[in-house]
């Protein structure tokens, strides 16, 4: 399997194939850049059905936390890690121990974190073997009340002011009260994004793989159930990844109906040509590694110093930063997934930049 050759190689400093036979263990760690600081990025745990599938899911991934981190101005380079099974029956605390060996084994260039099929409690089996973990510690709200190290709910709630500056840039309101939106995928994030937005009056249909996670969004949000497949047709103003990458494809946009693509999903768009299709369209894409930077901004904290105050103040930055994503791209006549990669490239590139030196939304 060629992986210098491989069209999602971008430089990456790393590519790490992890195998550990007591435990069934196959995963692959990628470094892409560490220009800025150690690459922080989620652990994904998959059934991916090849091998070539996980190698062209963390290439990407992990490309794409360099340009979170940098946008977000935070002091930290770009990495991921996949595991190759099923979350569901494949996962033991023995496996992700034999994971945190791995990781420790590339003496903190790559800091481990949750992501999809990987939790809190999986982070904390990796910190028996290894200290480059995050997403563990305990963290305190402002209301007081604790909350677990998952950064899921800051992910969430940074989606959430995302959509509410797409919303507001594509449609001009503030007023989510009766805004149609479809989510695909209600799992950590998704559902707790579904929740602010039934907390602010909007109108939600949702979808995922597991029927328990669909029919959770139904019974306490009143939200509308619809099969996987039909949720890119819906008559709705906004469409929201938040499952896995690459559902933005020229199937799929063909038969999307909303006006504003914004959803925590990493990696939506299944080419870049996808960013100038919907463009073409006049559908408002908020870039993905902009709008769903509040896991790593959370992140941050909890390796600096947490303070909830702080955090909600990065996490309304998510907002501002996209506001000026979505102006300057008018501006300039390129796509908003262009400009975000611009602003990016202008901090990481230069490995010479003081890291987080220049930042946008803190
Ligand atoms: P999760 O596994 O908890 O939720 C994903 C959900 O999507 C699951 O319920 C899954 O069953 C569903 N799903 C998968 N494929 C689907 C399909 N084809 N159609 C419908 N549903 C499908 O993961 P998560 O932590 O909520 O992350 C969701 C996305 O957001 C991922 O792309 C992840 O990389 C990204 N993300 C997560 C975080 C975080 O803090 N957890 C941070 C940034 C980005």
């Amino acid at each position: 399997m060629s992986v210098f050759s491989h069209p999602d190689f971008d430089q990456h400093e790393r590519v790490v194939f992890c195998h550990d036979s007591e435990t069934g263990l196959r995963a692959i760690i990628a470094v892409h850049n560490t220009h800025l600081g150690p690459a922080l990025g989620g652990c994904r745990m998959w059934p991916y059905s090849t091998e070539a599938e996980a190698i062209r899911d963390v290439l990407r991934l992990s490309r794409g936390m360099t340009y979170k981190s940098a946008v977000a101005g935070l002091p930290l380079g770009g990495g991921k890690s996949v595991i190759i099974g099923d979350p569901r029956k494949d996962k033991s605390d023995a496996l992700m121990r034999a994971m945190g060996e791995a990781v420790e084994g590339l003496g903190g260039r790559y800091i481990a974190a949750e992501d999809s099929g990987t939790g809190v409690a999986d982070m904390k089996a990796m910190a028996a073997r290894t200290t480059h973990v995050a997403g563990v510690a305990e963290k305190r709200n402002s209301d007081g009340t604790l909350r677990s190290g998952d950064p899921s709910p800051a992910t969430a709630y940074g989606t959430f002011v995302g959509l509410k500056a797409a919303v507001r840039c594509r449609l001009g309101t503030e007023d989510l009260t009766g805004l149609r939106v479809a989510i695909q995928g209600v799992g950590s994030v998704g559902f707790r994004l579904a929740k602010h937005l039934a907390d602010a009056g909007a109108r939600l249909w949702v979808t995922d793989i597991h029927p328990d996670q669909t029919q959770r969004a139904v019974r306490e949000l009143g939200a509308v159930a619809v099969a996987p497949d039909a949720i890119f047709d819906l008559d709705v103003d906004v469409f929201s990844p938040c499952a896995l990458g690459g559902t933005i494809n020229d199937q799929s946009l063909e038969r999307l109906r909303a006006v504003v693509v914004a959803g925590a999903a990493n990696n939506q768009l299944q080419s870049p040509d996808h960013a100038h299709a919907l463009a073409k369209r006049d559908i408002l894409y908020a870039p993905d590694y902009v709008i769903n930077a509040g896991g790593i901004i959370d992140i941050h904290y909890e390796r600096t110093g947490y303070e909830a105050g702080r955090l909600m103040a990065h996490l309304e930055g998510i907002g501002t930063t996209l506001d000026e994503i979505f102006r300057r791209a008018g501006q300039a006549g390129c796509t908003t997934a262009e400009l975000a990669d611009q602003i990016a490239e202008e901090r990481f590139v230069d490995s010479g930049s003081a890291p987080g030196a220049r930042v946008v939304n803190a």
